[in-house]
């Protein structure tokens, strides 16, 4: 443990600690259209020292090449081959299930069709084609005929998966249905859940770390449901950046299974010394970082949802945490 001596050695960084990150992106690297804050600059000093960086997201509409190109547009280094999306892992599963080359119904954008044609498997878009997969992920052109063929073809028989199951997906408009709402409508319709791809499940990370070869992982996100899940499905740390969705009042609620290891406003909390950034935080610790109030609030919090006693942390002690968090993104 730290000593609490002023003499301790220096502490190597978050990222020195591992040998690849598998970053989410929106809300980490990107949102919408636009990089994060930081996010380019630090990636790119990531790289200088060696840390593998992989790009790991539950979107399954754009082929990994679109999503690496909109990377490379920031300035980033980037290949084709570091982008993983739950379209890929999809198809894993479905071809670990089904013979090889046989016809997979495929429901979702032009990445799910590529990543099933990548495992030499056939995609098609009717049940009366008789294939013996179907693979559900999002894409904006869905509609009730894809659904329809998809329900058709899953009450025949037909192995299911689906990339992903996030309900919602943010829009320039506001918030719209997700995967895990055009799946649960197959499933409501046939009566069958399908095996899941993305993260949480242990698919997309398992296709990430096994693609860059990691012993060491850290999963880097801004959801507790997906990514930091995710993290404790696969036994692998996390980082929570306040870039995306969080906000403090959903951190200090997490169940013990979407608590992160690590916390940090932005990306640059890679670049901190690991007691600056470790959760929960230490009340006897001592450290610059801006978020150490949160860090000790999240302990108190914690350690009370475990005793099954309320939340100690008050409102105007929330609004204060929320403060902390918005003048450290701003730093
Ligand atoms: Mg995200």
């Amino acid at each position: 443990m730290t000593s609490m001596s002023g003499s301790r050695a220096p502490e190597p960084w978050l990222v020195d600690a591992h040998d690849a990150l598998l970053l989410d992106l929106d809300g980490v690297v990107y949102v919408g259209p636009d990089p994060v804050d930081h996010a380019v600059e630090v990636l790119a000093e990531v790289r200088r020292r060696g840390v593998v960086t992989a790009y790991v997201t539950n979107n399954a509409a754009r082929p990994p090449s679109v999503v690496a190109e909109h990377l490379r547009s920031f300035g980033l280094e980037v290949a084709d081959h570091d982008v993983v999306t739950s379209a890929q892992a999809g198809a894993r599963e479905v071809a670990s299930r089904v013979p090889a080359g046989s016809r997979v119904l495929c429901v979702g954008g032009p990445g799910v069709v590529e990543a099933v044609r990548a495992r030499g498997l056939e995609p098609v878009t009717s049940a009366d084609e008789a294939p013996v997969a179907v693979l559900m992920g999002y894409g904006p052109d869905v509609s009730w005929r894809h659904l329809a063929e998809a329900s058709y073809a899953v009450a025949a028989g037909a192995v299911f998966v689906a990339t992903n199951a996030d309900l919602s997906i943010p829009t320039d408009r506001g918030i719209a249905p997700g995967n895990g709402t055009l799946v649960a409508a197959v499933t409501a319709t046939t009566g069958r859940s399908p095996f899941m791809a993305g993260k949480p499940c242990a698919p997309l990370i398992r296709e990430s770390v096994e693609r860059v070869g990691s012993r060491r992982p850290l999963v880097v996100g801004d959801r507790l449901d997906t990514d930091i899940e995710a993290g404790h499905v696969s036994g692998i740390d996390s980082l929570l950046v306040m870039t995306g969705v969080t906000g403090v009042a959903d951190l200090l609620a997490a169940p013990v299974n979407r608590r992160p290891s690590y916390i940090a406003a932005d990306l640059r909390g890679l670049l901190r010394p690991v007691s600056d950034v470790r959760l929960p935080g230490d009340d006897r610790l001592v450290t610059g970082d801006r978020l150490v109030a949160l860090r000790r609030a999240c302990r108190r919090a914690w350690d009370a949802a475990d005793s099954g006693e309320l939340s100690p942390v008050t409102a105007a002690e929330l609004e204060g945490l929320t403060a902390d968090v918005s003048a450290a993104l701003r730093a």
